[in-house]
């Protein structure tokens, strides 16, 4: 520990944000991993904000001996499973005087010395480290589901969100300020990050694989995790209505125009009664879309507007006064 930082500057404070969801097993291994990364760094203080989903097994138990253990550990327990992302967002609300805070899982997938890599990078002056899988020891079919999934997000979303991202990242205390800004329920916080912008870097790590027990996401939360990330960014789908109308009401017109080519040119082949029908179909169906997708625009902006996210964020201000600028 090097004197000068102690009489000069005031110890800043890095705050951990570990959500736990029926993780007795592996408590105990990550935080001992944890606490040996952290020691490497004694020119900080440490905060580490365990947030307990609703765990149904002895994960509470674990997190309350940790704490008896060590006054840094806070522990927040919620009432029942509000799910990941609430998880980390009350841990996010429950950690203001961090400098930085990091998220992290608790099952040892992320590993706690890549935290360390993100400081670095941090104390060089980016906002936000996100860490990027270089490799995953995931199944086929999840690398193949997330490939799937971030093809599509890309095409739709309104922003751009990193692929291969999950919430393992490193928030300077101002990103964390705009994040808890936005107050939807269905939340996509990784997409919610990228929203706000400030100077972001990826860092490329190897995954590693869950130290003991299950995932918390099975396929059916994951699906509706997709879900919340693509409508939560994107009004794209309710556009498409009008796009699939117009392209129906374009064929029913091409209908017209062969029915009557038949008419004229080949009277004899011509069987009556199924113009007026086969045409009238296709027109009122795509007048039907189009209009549909008139009500989807409008709904698309009701949505935009109760979704009440920020505006914008401010990164600088320069004005008063020279000597009171900040
Ligand atoms: N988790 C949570 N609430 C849930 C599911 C998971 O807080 O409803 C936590 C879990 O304890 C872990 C992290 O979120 O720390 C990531 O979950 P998991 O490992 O199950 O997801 P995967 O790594 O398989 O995507
Ligand atoms: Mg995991």
């Amino acid at each position: 520990m090097s004197e000068t930082d102690e009489t000069t500057a005031p110890r800043r404070t890095i705050g951990y944000v570990l959500p736990v969801y029926n993780e007795e097993e592996n408590i105990g291994a990550f935080h001992a991993a944890l606490i040996e990364a952290t020691s490497q760094r004694p020119d900080y203080d440490f905060e580490f904000v365990y947030v307990d989903d609703g765990s149904r097994d002895d994960s509470l138990a674990r997190l309350l001996e940790l704490r008896a253990e060590d006054d840094r550990v806070t522990v927040l327990s919620f009432s029942r499973n509000f799910g990941h992302q609430i998880a980390v967002t009350a841990g996010l609300d429950a950690s203001g005087q961090s400098a930085a805070v990091i998220v992290m899982d608790t099952d040892l997938q992320d590993p706690p010395r890549v935290s360390l890599e993100m400081v670095d990078l941090w104390e060089g002056g980016v906002d936000v480290v996100f860490a990027q899988r270089r490799s995953r020891r995931d199944s086929a079919f999840k690398r193949a589901s997330a490939y799937g999934f971030y093809w599509v997000l890309d095409r739709m979303a309104s922003i751009e969100i990193p692929r291969n991202v999950g919430d393992f990242r490193l928030m300077d205390a101002k990103v964390v300020q705009e994040v808890s800004r936005y107050r939807e329920h269905d939340r996509f916080l990784r997409g919610i990050v990228a929203h706000v912008g400030f100077r972001q870097e990826a860092l490329l790590f190897d995954r590693d694989e869950r130290f003991a027990g299950e995932s918390g996401y099975p396929l059916r939360k994951m699906i509706s995790f997709a879900a919340s990330g693509i409508v939560g960014f994107s009004t794209a789908p309710l556009r498409w209505i009008s796009r699939l109308g117009f392209v129906i009401s374009a064929l029913s017109i091409l209908l017209a125009l062969y029915v009557a080519g038949v008419r004229i040119f080949s009277p004899e082949q011509s069987v009556p009664g199924w113009a007026f029908l086969g045409v009238g179909m296709f027109l009122l169906s795509g007048l039907q879309l189009i209009m549909m997708g008139v009500i989807g625009s409008y709904l698309g902006r009701v949505y935009v507007e109760t979704q009440d996210r920020p505006l914008y964020s401010i990164a600088l201000a320069a004005r008063g006064s020279r000597d009171g600028a900040s």
